[in-house]
């Protein structure tokens, strides 16, 4: 067991998602709670306090003479994923072969939280192969898109020629699955109009999605766009376009932005200040080609220790949400981790991996769902996440109880 979550079970520190309670008990290949009875998994390492999935295949997963298990695409998967991690193959290539069957089979309530667990497959293929192959696209992926703005994060004035950045939130109210990882990719893009409605001729960046939108999903994805020269009240539209295409859909209705001169005078310059967007500059802006995330996480890495470093504390208790296989956070000394994300054969595969490097502080995996952590108040001193938030499901659980939502403060 590794260490970090033997501490936090001997400190009473990992609590009952159900009841709350902080007598949890681990056995061999459980956790159980002596308050309510329920109990949960503990897979390669990894207690799973989710554990709501039902398998799509209706096959029993471990019957090795099936002709489902072990299939041609499964072998190669586990051979990139084992080169991927130097697993030792005779050690670890039945651990990940169960691993790589569960990621493919394994259903949850939630479409968005079943496509983080399936897309084992999408995490390390890519990087192994320059033709990426991704057979779970549906056919009809990008066809007759449709496009709705829910909401944005842009500042209400932008100067005239600059650029500015905010968050926009997205619905794809169309029939079909938007993805950019087909062939002709769909990209997100922006564009403005001016009081007549006529189209502004600017360069727009076009944005991949990090995830492929089913209908009636909505996404919040940072955008970036130029600002006209003149000044002036325009609309800003979310558009999507189809690589090659010159139109594509725009959403119904823009939100308005006021164009104003660049500030000449000291007062005026100041005041500029105020009408700047609020977004830090170290925002990760997703260009048109896929991010390069090892620059976003070094940077994020940056500031995630800069601000430990004010903490001063011996050991510091990371909570990384949305860790997968590699947190972020699991190489910085001093820091006792735990990994937490929706996908337990991520977090095993995270786990086989670490339990062979030698470092000192081992993260420690936890499946769980992020809106109910498993953790007593005030029990981490900081909390880190990495390109997570693409990933999370469209809109909070309605069982949240909002009078008193779960919450984790610095200890
Ligand atoms: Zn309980």
């Amino acid at each position: 067991m590794n260490s970090f979550l033997s501490e936090l079970l001997e400190n009473n520190i990992i609590i009952c998602p159900d009841c709350r309670s902080d007598r949890m008990r681990l056995a061999d290949t459980q956790i159980s709670c002596r308050e309510c009875g329920h109990q949960w998994p503990v897979r390669n390492d990894v207690p799973d306090f989710f554990n709501q999935y039902h398998d799509t295949t209706g096959i029993h997963r471990v019957d090795p003479t099936h002709p489902d298990h072990g299939s041609e695409e499964d072998r190669e998967l586990i051979d990139i994923i084992m080169r991927a991690l130097a697993l030792d193959h005779t050690d670890h290539y039945e651990a990940v072969k169960d691993i790589v069957s569960r990621a493919r089979t394994w259903s949850c309530h939630d479409q968005a939280l079943s496509a983080e667990i399936n897309h084992l497959k999408d995490r390390f293929a890519p990087a192994a192969h320059t033709v990426p192959q991704h057979p779970d696209i549906p056919a009809t992926a990008n066809s007759a898109p449709s496009i709705e703005l829910v909401r944005h994060y842009f500042p209400e004035k932008a100067v005239a020629g600059g650029r500015i950045r905010g968050n926009i939130r997205v619905k794809n109210t169309g029939v079909s699955t938007w993805s950019s990882r087909t062939s002709v990719p769909l990209y997100l893009s922006m564009f403005w109009t001016d009081h007549d409605q006529t189209r502004i001729d600017l360069k727009a960046d076009l944005v991949f999605l990090p995830v492929d939108i089913v209908p009636g999903r909505s996404i919040s994805i940072p955008m970036h766009t130029p600002v006209p020269l003149k000044n002036g009240t325009y609309r800003v539209h979310a558009c999507l376009l189809l690589r090659g295409e010159s139109t594509g859909v725009v959403s119904q209705c823009g939100f308005k932005i006021k164009v104003v001169s660049p500030p000449s005078t000291v007062k005026e310059k100041f005041l500029s200040f105020f009408i700047r967007p609020s977004t830090p500059s170290v925002c990760p802006i997703f260009k048109a080609a896929i991010p390069d995330y090892g620059q976003d996480h070094a940077a994020g890495l940056g500031i995630f220790t800069s601000q430990l470093k004010k903490l001063d504390r011996r050991f510091t208790h990371v909570l990384e949400v949305g860790s997968g296989t590699h947190p972020q956070t699991a190489w910085l000394p001093q820091c006792k981790v735990v990994a937490l994300d929706i996908s337990s054969p991520m977090l095993e595969l995270g786990s086989l991996f670490f339990a062979q490097q030698s470092i000192p502080l081992k993260p420690a995996f936890m499946c769980a769902d992020a809106f109910y952590p498993p953790f007593k108040e005030e029990s981490f001193d900081a909390i880190a996440m990495f390109s997570a938030l693409p990933g999370w499901p469209p809109k909070i659980p309605q069982s949240w109880p909002l009078e008193n939502p779960p919450s984790i403060k610095s200890r």
